[in-house]
């Protein structure tokens, strides 16, 4: 017996165990191929979530940066209004959880092993 990934939900569980305990994913179904095709294209998606994430928040702090200059006749000034302060904060919060994502995705990618 081994500790082994669920391929659904990631979670440490038994090389035995038919369903998963976590998120009762059956496994006695599934090859080793399909598990590993199912992890990718989870992987996939993620990545997918955490790139649209970034847009959006560039995105947003394109909105707001236009909408402080606009919405006074004053340009740029210091002070920003309110709101688009609001708009430019959330979208930086935004922009670091998408990219903190990317770079978790990254650092934990299943590794191939070399011969
Ligand atoms: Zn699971």
């Amino acid at each position: 017996m081994a500790i082994v990934q669920c391929p659904v939900c990631q979670k440490r569980i038994s090389s035995l165990s038919k369903v998963c305990p976590h998120c009762s994913a059956p496994l006695g179904e599934m090859t080793p191929e399909k598990q590993r095709e199912i992890a990718a294209l989870k992987r996939q998606r993620h990545i997918q979530w955490a790139k649209r994430i970034s847009l959006l928040a560039l995105t947003l702090a394109l909105a707001g940066a236009l909408g402080w200059w606009f919405f006074e006749d004053t340009g740029w000034q210091w002070p920003p209004p309110p709101w688009a302060m609001g708009v430019l904060v959330m979208s930086f919060l935004f922009y670091v959880a998408g990219r903190a994502w990317l770079l978790w995705l990254h650092l934990s990618r299943p590794r191939q092993r070399r011969f």
